[in-house]
């Protein structure tokens, strides 16, 4: 096998000396165990900041999706396919009764997807969807009609969000970090505005094309952007903390903490709740299942940024880190 092994924190942007790609042999199967072999790795915001609270020398954590090529367990015959949070590797021996991951999620078995590429485990029919789709339905609690602001929106997250919320009846806008993504999102997943935050002036551009206001607010990014949504919003509105990964590069420590939020969350008795995707770990299956009806009746479009070879990990990671990718950026094997 090989894997990269954390070997110094993350200083502000991580660099590719933080990591160390080595060899591992692995040993042969005992029973029980299954052997699998990464196709596709997931490259998420997440990982900036979990590893910070890890020991160095682990194998550096994330998601894949990985064919079983040995088995001495029957639950897991060799063909099929598991998504599980195995950490940068290309092998790795797997026993069910031993927990061996970062995650309190153990690996499951990709379910039934059809034709579909099976990287969409790890983008809409895995975690980034799961998160989109609980996040969206049971923290903002959306209304047909209603109007909400998603940051972060080109993203794997984002733009299922939008999408989702478009097919509930929303009114939906967008803010991400290019020109060529506003586009997508309005032209191919059906946005009705898109911000580039990068060029626009958030606040003023909000209010022309939000003049109703805000009714919900799906927060990727926090900091500045999340402050100018929120004195934007109507009575009684939404906000789903999903991320804020505009400091996870930063230093949090040094940074003020005083953007003053206060008076927008009190005056129009805003509701806001931080949340992590595995809070529904027992209705997994149900969102993964809904989002696959969705995308086979055409209702919900999926874009990736592939980056090829597993010696290419940083790039993707850091890539994604800066906006390289439209979509879900996925690494293939
Ligand atoms: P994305 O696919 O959205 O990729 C990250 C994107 O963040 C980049 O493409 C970039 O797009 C944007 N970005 C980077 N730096 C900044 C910045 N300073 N300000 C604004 N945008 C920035 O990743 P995910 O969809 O996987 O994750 C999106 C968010 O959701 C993250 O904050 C992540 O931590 C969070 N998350 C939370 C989960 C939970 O359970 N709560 C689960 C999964 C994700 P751009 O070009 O627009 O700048």
């Amino acid at each position: 096998a090989r894997k990269y092994v954390l070997v110094n924190y993350f200083v502000d942007q991580p660099k590719p000396t933080d990591l160390k790609l080595m060899e591992e042999e692995l040993p042969p199967l005992q029973d029980g165990e299954y052997l699998v072999e990464a196709e596709f790795f997931s490259v998420d915001p997440y990982m900036r900041i979990y590893v910070q609270n890890l020991p160095l020398g682990i194998t550096m954590i994330g998601g894949q999706v990985a064919k079983i090529i040995e088995s001495k367990n029957p639950d897991f015959p060799v063909g099929k396919r598991i998504v599980g949070y195995l950490g940068w590797r290309t092998h790795t021996i797997l026993n069910p009764n031993i927990h061996q991951s970062f995650s309190e999620q153990k690996p499951y078995l990709l379910p039934d997807i059809g034709d579909l590429p099976s990287s969409l485990g790890l983008g809409m029919l895995g975690m980034p969807g799961n998160t989109a789709y609980f996040g969206l339905l049971e923290i903002c609690k959306p209304k047909s009609g209603e109007t909400i602001v998603i940051s972060g929106a080109a993203g794997a997250v984002g733009s299922h969000v939008g999408q989702i919320a478009k097919i509930l009846g929303l009114n939906v806008i967008g803010i991400c970090g290019s020109d060529e993504k506003c586009k997508w999102l309005t032209e191919e997943m059906g946005f009705d505005f898109a911000i580039n935050y990068k060029t626009m002036p958030v606040a003023a551009k909000l209010r022309e094309v939000a003049p109703q206001g805000v009714d919900c607010y799906f927060d990727n990014v926090g900091g500045d952007i999340a402050g100018t949504v929120i004195y934007q919003m109507n009575l009684f509105g939404r906000v789903a903390l999903c991320g804020s990964i505009s400091s996870y590069n930063a230093d949090t420590k040094s940074l003020p903490k005083s953007t003053i939020l206060q008076p927008a969350i009190l005056l129009n008795q805003l509701k806001m709740e931080g949340f992590i995707a595995r809070r529904w770990l027992n209705r997994w299956n149900e969102g993964i299942m809904q989002n696959l009806q969705w995308i086979r009746e055409g209702k919900l479009h999926y874009r990736e940024t592939v980056t090829k070879g597993f010696e290419n990990m940083f790039d993707a990671f850091i890539g994604m880190l800066h906006g390289d990718n439209t979509g879900k950026a996925i690494v293939q094997v």
